[in-house]
C-alpha cells in the first residue's frame, strides 16, 4: 500500500466543492499559508466577523508547523540573553493558551540536569527558574532544585556521573502534536464562516482597482481559478519573501533561517517529564515525550535556504549527545530512529538590523506583524506556536489600522468549547461509551466535533472500538475527521492529523491488523 495514494472516488466532488468556495468569490481578506500563523489569523478574523479565505499549497501545517518541539513555553532560555519583555509576553501567551486549551496542552515538568561544563551552576539556574516562574505569574508548579541523588531516583535514565545538580520547572506540551493543533484551529475557523483549503497554491497576485486578484491552482485536480480580496495576509512562514516577490511588495524586516532536527526514538522515560541538558555547544537539548515514544533534539544551524533535510552529521550529533547524557541499557543507534523531524526556524532581523553570522543565535525569536497601508497587505514574519494568540490579535489590530471595522465576538475567539459543553459531553459519553479514558481522548482530539463522534457511536456502537492497539482511533473518529479535516491523502491522516507516522515504524504500521480497516474507513 502506497501511503501517499489518493483516498477515494469522492475526491473530485470534494475538491470541486472547495474550488467553488473561492472561484470568482471576493473576500475581505485572503490569507496565504496554512501553518500556525495562517491558522490563527483565519480564526481571529472569522471570529471578528471578517469574511476570510485561507489558501495552503500543500496540506495544512505541512511546513515548519509540523516540525516543532511541540512545546508551548514562556521561553526560559531567552532569560539567558536578558529578553525579559519577550519572556513576559511568551509566558502570558502560554498561560492564556493553557487556560483555553486545558485538554490539548499539558503542563510538564522539565528536569534540567547540570554538570561542571554547563553554563550555569545549579544555584544560579535555580534563581533563574524562580525568576521565570514569577514572570509567568506563578501559573505553573513551583520550580525545585534537585540533587544528583534525587535526579537518579526520579529519572534513572539520566547519566548522573558528572552531574552537579539540576532544576525542575514547568512549561506545556501539545499532546497531539503541533500539526493537529493547527488543523483544529483551521477547522474552528471554518465553523465560524472562513473558507479554507489545503492543496491550493497561489501562483500569481496583482493589485488592480483597489483589489488583490489572485490566480490559484488546485494541486489535486490541476485546475486554475481566480479569487480576490481587499486585504492580503502573508503568512507563508519561511516563504514570506517569495510572496513579496510575487506581489511586488517589500517587508521592512527580513528573515534568516535556523535549521532544527529532532529524532523520534523508543520511549526513554515513563515519567512524562521532559529531560533537558546542555549539549556540547552549550545549547539546550531535550528528550520530549510524544505518544508512546520520545523525541530527542534539537540542532540549531544557520542555513541559507528554507528547504532542508536531515543529514548524517545531524543524526550523529543527536545520537551522541543523547548517549552522552543518558544512561540507557543499550546506547541509541540508527536502528532506533522511528521518524525524523526537520524544519527551519524563521528568525526576524528587524528593520535596520544587520544580519551578522557571528551573533545570529542571539537574534530574538519574536514575531513581527507588518502592515503595508499602500498595498493593503499584512505580513507575519517569524513567530512561535506558543505566541500564536498574540499574532491573531495583532492581525486584527492591523486590519483596524487599515480602516477595517471588525466586530468583537461576544465570547473568547479561541479555545476549546466551554466547561458547560464539556460537562454535557462527558455526561452523554458516560451513557454511550462508559469508559472514561476513551471519552477524555475523544474530547481532547476533537473538541466541539466530539459530539459528532458520539452521535456516530450512538447510531453504530461497533464504531467505538479502536482499530488496534497501535492504531488507537475508532471508526467513528476517523469518519468525523475525514468529513471535517480535509483529508485527501493517507499521509495527511498519518503524519498531521495523528501521531501514527511519527510513532509507529512504517513496516509495523502497514502490517498492523488494523491498517486495512483504517484505509477502508478513510476511503468511505
Ligand atoms: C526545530 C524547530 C523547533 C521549534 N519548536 C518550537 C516549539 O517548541 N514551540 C514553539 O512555539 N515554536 C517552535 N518552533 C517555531 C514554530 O514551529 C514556527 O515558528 C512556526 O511553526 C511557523 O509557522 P508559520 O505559520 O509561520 O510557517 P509554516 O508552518 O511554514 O506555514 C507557512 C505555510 O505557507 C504555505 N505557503 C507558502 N507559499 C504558499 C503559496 N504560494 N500558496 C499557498 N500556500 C503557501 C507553506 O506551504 C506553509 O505550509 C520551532 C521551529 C523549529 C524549526
Amino acid at each position: 500500500m502506497n501511503v501517499m495514494s489518493l483516498l477515494d472516488s469522492q475526491t473530485e466532488k470534494r475538491r470541486e466543492k472547495k474550488i467553488s468556495e473561492f472561484n470568482n468569490v471576493h473576500f475581505d481578506t485572503l490569507v496565504i499559508g496554512g501553518g500556525i500563523n495562517g491558522a490563527v489569523a483565519s480564526l481571529a478574523l472569522s471570529s471578528h466577523n471578517v469574511n476570510v479565505g485561507l489558501l495552503e499549497k500543500n496540506d495544512f501545517a505541512s511546513g515548519v508547523s509540523q516540525e516543532s518541539s511541540n512545546l508551548v513555553w514562556g521561553g526560559f532560555k531567552y532569560l539567558e540573553s536578558y529578553e525579559v519583555k519577550l519572556v513576559a509576553e511568551l509566558c502570558h501567551s502560554r498561560n492564556r493558551l493553557a487556560r483555553a486549551y486545558p485538554s490539548r496542552l499539558a503542563e510538564k515538568r522539565f528536569l534540567a540536569s547540570l554538570d561542571a561544563s554547563s553554563p550555569f551552576s545549579p544555584w544560579f539556574a535555580s534563581l533563574g527558574a524562580n525568576v521565570y516562574w514569577s514572570i509567568g505569574q506563578f501559573a505553573t508548579k513551583r520550580p525545585r532544585y534537585r540533587s544528583p541523588r534525587t535526579i537518579n531516583r526520579l529519572e534513572p535514565s539520566v547519566n548522573v556521573d558528572s552531574l552537579v545538580g539540576g532544576i525542575e520547572y514547568s512549561d506545556h506540551l501539545l499532546l497531539d502534536n503541533d500539526s493537529r493543533f493547527v488543523i483544529q484551529m483551521i477547522v474552528d475557523a471554518i465553523e465560524r464562516g472562513a473558507a479554507a483549503s489545503n492543496y491550493m497554491t497561489v501562483t500569481e497576485a496583482e493589485r488592480v482597482s483597489k483589489r488583490w486578484h489572485l490566480k490559484v491552482r488546485d494541486e489535486i485536480l490541476q485546475k486554475e481559478f481566480e479569487t480576490s480580496s481587499d486585504v492580503l495576509i502573508n503568512t507563508a512562514g519561511p516563504e514570506v519573501n517569495e510572496i513579496c516577490d510575487m506581489t511586488d511588495t517589500k517587508t521592512a524586516s527580513q528573515l534568516v533561517f535556523s535549521k532544527g532536527v529532532h529524532l523520534v526514538v523508543p520511549k526513554i522515560t515513563d515519567s512524562g517529564r521532559i529531560l533537558a541538558f546542555f549539549d556540547e555547544t552549550q545549547r539546550l537539548f531535550y528528550v520530549i515525550p510524544m505518544g508512546e515514544c520520545s523525541v530527542i533534539g534539537t540542532t540549531d544551524e544557520r542555513v541559507k535556504e528554507h528547504k532542508v533535510s536531515v543529514n548524517e552529521t545531524d543524526i550523529e550529533f543527536l545520537l551522541s549527545e543523547a548517549n552522552r547524557k543518558l544512561s540507557l541499557s543499550r546506547p541509541l543507534s540508527r536502528e532506533d530512529i522511528i521518524a525524523e523531524r526537520v524544519g527551519v526556524r524563521p528568525l526576524v532581523i528587524p528593520k535596520g538590523g544587520v544580519d551578522k553570522d557571528r551573533d545570529w543565535t542571539e537574534l530574538s525569536r519574536k514575531h513581527v506583524v507588518e502592515t503595508n497601508r499602500k498595498d493593503r497587505m499584512v505580513s507575519v514574519l517569524g513567530g512561535k506556536l506558543s505566541d500564536c494568540l498574540n499574532v491573531g490579535e495583532e492581525v486584527i489590530d492591523a486590519l483596524e489600522h487599515l480602516g477595517y471595522k471588525t466586530k468583537k465576538p461576544a465570547t473568547r475567539w479561541y479555545g476549546e468549547p466551554s466547561s458547560a459543553e464539556r460537562s454535557i459531553f462527558f455526561h452523554s459519553a458516560e451513557k454511550i461509551i462508559g469508559e472514561t479514558d476513551s471519552t477524555k481522548k475523544i474530547w481532547r482530539r476533537h473538541g466541539s466535533r466530539a459530539f459528532e463522534v458520539l452521535n456516530k457511536i450512538e447510531l453504530k456502537p461497533h464504531t467505538a472500538k479502536n482499530l488496534s492497539e497501535s492504531i488507537d482511533y475508532c471508526p467513528a473518529e476517523i469518519s468525523t475527521m475525514k468529513d471535517s479535516e480535509l483529508i485527501f491523502y493517507t499521509e495527511d491522516f498519518m503524519r498531521r492529523r495523528t501521531l501514527l507516522a511519527q510513532t509507529v515504524p512504517q513496516n509495523d504500521l502497514t502490517s498492523d491488523p488494523g491498517f486495512q480497516n483504517l484505509i477502508e474507513c478513510l476511503s468511505q
